[in-house]
């Protein structure tokens, strides 16, 4: 049984007294939820915040990206072992925003995946289709590069010891993402059993302990139909994790543990 885990991704938002309200909120919120992993991607320069402020909690917390490279000559790039001295568990890897806004490629997305496992961090590798490639029926083919592009950039080393076993991994189609619907539940678990599949090909291990986590317009109200299917462990909720009693909700959904009200 795949422990659930929900993300928030903060975007680029929030500023230092809005965080403190928003993390106090959050960690008053979600104490003593059970049975499910919970973690804030914020922007780095509030990590040291999240740090303080969620440390003890049972909310973990990460970066939204990291550098492809692990130091050097990189003017503001931000390196895995940077983010994880600030206690961070979890960075974004390829968000669409990232791929879109600042042309990162596969094989980039794949060298900051690398990074990341070195440094001792748990990427969370985002990976989906924009609308014209699913209409144009390529959304499978789209998501195998993305997914295959992580798995056959690992060194040896890594692969033979199993060292990126607790990777995760987010279906995030680009159409569901800021968009006012989400994917139908049904449709995400064909994508998202179509990577665990995927992945089984190359690790069977890794692909029936890994968590396969979606994206894209996840609510309150959407989330229970949408993390009842069997290969969704999760989600990576970008604006209702701006929201502590709407991210509560959400986190209760993905939590095996009946909440009383
Ligand atoms: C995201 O950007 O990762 C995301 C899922 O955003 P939203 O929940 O707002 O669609």
């Amino acid at each position: 049984m795949r422990r659930k885990l929900v993300v928030g991704n903060w975007k680029m938002n929030g500023g230092l007294s809005q965080n403190q309200l928003l993390l106090n909120s959050l960690t008053q919120q979600l104490k003593g939820l059970q049975g499910v992993d919970i973690a804030v991607c914020v922007p780095y320069p509030y990590l040291h915040q999240a740090k303080m402020l969620l440390a003890g909690s049972n909310i973990q917390w990460g970066a939204q990206n990291i550098s492809r490279f692990s130091e050097g000559a990189y003017t503001a790039s931000i390196s895995a072992e940077m983010v994880a001295d600030f206690g961070c568990t979890y960075a974004l890897i390829g968000h669409s925003e990232r791929r879109a806004a600042s042309q990162e490629s596969n094989h980039s997305a794949a060298q900051r995946f690398s990074q990341a496992l070195h440094g001792g961090i748990t990427p969370i590798f985002c990976v989906g289709e924009t609308l014209t490639e699913r209409q144009l029926g390529l959304a499978q083919s789209v998501v195998k590069n993305q997914v295959l592009a992580i798995l056959n950039g690992l060194d040896s080393a890594t692969f033979e010891l199993g060292k990126y076993h607790h990777a995760v991994i987010a279906y995030e189609p680009v159409w569901a993402i800021g968009a006012k619907q989400t994917a139908q539940p049904s449709e995400a678990q064909e994508m998202h059993h179509f990577i665990r599949t995927l992945v089984s090909t190359y690790d069977a291990d890794y692909a029936a302990a890994l968590r396969l986590i979606y994206g894209g317009s996840v609510t309150p109200e959407n989330a229970s139909s949408l993390f009842s299917m069997p290969d969704i462990d999760g989600g990576l909720i970008g604006r209702a994790s701006l929201d502590a009693l709407k991210f509560r909700r959400i986190c209760e959904a993905a939590s095996p543990v009946t909440v009383v009200k």
